[in-house]
């Protein structure tokens, strides 16, 4: 197991938000975090990553006990997030914003550059004067760079145009060709279950259902994602 989150519970100040998520990432799986809105995702995105660190509960990354580890070690450790809203330095150009993620590996700005011709084009742009969809690209190999073993993407490709969102989910399912191990939220179900080896539902902060995308009927879908 890659991952192994079990019966976390977290809180903003004294409002608690989770209340037992269990999930797991396996080697070169890509898993699909899925559940209405304010279900719990993010937060369970950044207990994971000791953003805002679980109260109970335990995450293991390849074994690894996560607890008390601050979240640029998580990062070290193997986790590269893409979080929601990209985060990328505005005033930093592409490949500044590239290198300064940049860690021992694989990733290399060449390799990014390969996945995403886009940001190679952009290089010198600072990447405040980047669409969006290109902020998105930037954000992932900017995950990239730091080599991880399990790419985390909150909402993947949230307001972006549809050419884009494509190249996006390209970008996904060869990452995952090429063995790495996925999390990933999207609000777009026709895209994020087609890239998904399983699906973990979040109601009310805990986890309510798993499965694959074929086991998930539009019963279950009705269920909990409906709105
Ligand atoms: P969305 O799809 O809307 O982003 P989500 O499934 O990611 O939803 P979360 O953002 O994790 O859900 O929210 C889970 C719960 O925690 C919600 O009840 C939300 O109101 C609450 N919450 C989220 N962020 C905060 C915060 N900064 N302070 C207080 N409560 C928060």
């Amino acid at each position: 197991m890659l991952l192994d989150v079990s019966r976390i519970e977290a809180s903003y100040g004294a409002s608690q938000a989770l209340f037992g998520v269990d999930l797991a990432v396996e080697e070169g799986q890509a898993v699909a975090l899925m559940g209405r809105n304010g279900m719990g995702k993010t937060t369970t995105i950044r207990a994971i990553c000791n953003l805002n660190p679980p109260r109970a509960g335990s995450v293991r990354l390849a074994g690894t006990d996560l607890k008390g580890k601050p979240s640029h070690r998580v990062a070290k450790l193997g986790i590269g997030l893409v979080p929601e809203g990209r985060r990328c330095f505005p005033n930093l150009a592409v490949h500044e914003n590239l290198v300064a993620a940049a860690r021992p590996g694989a990733w290399s700005l060449e390799r990014v550059n390969d996945l995403f011709p886009r940001l190679a084009e952009r290089h010198a742009q600072m990447a405040r004067s980047l669409s969006g969809g290109e902020q998105q690209m930037l954000a992932i190999g900017r995950a990239l760079m730091t080599n991880p073993r399990l790419l985390i993407l909150d909402e993947a490709t949230e307001g972006l145009a549809p050419v884009i969102r494509q190249d996006i989910w390209a970008a996904i399912r060869k990452l995952k060709a090429e063995g790495l191990s996925i999390l990933v939220v999207d609000k777009t179900l026709s895209e994020l279950l087609p890239v998904a080896d399983r699906c973990v539902i979040l109601e009310n902060g805990r986890s309510a259902w798993h499965g694959t995308p074929a086991e998930l009927s539009a019963d279950l879908q009705d269920r909990y994602l409906g709105v």
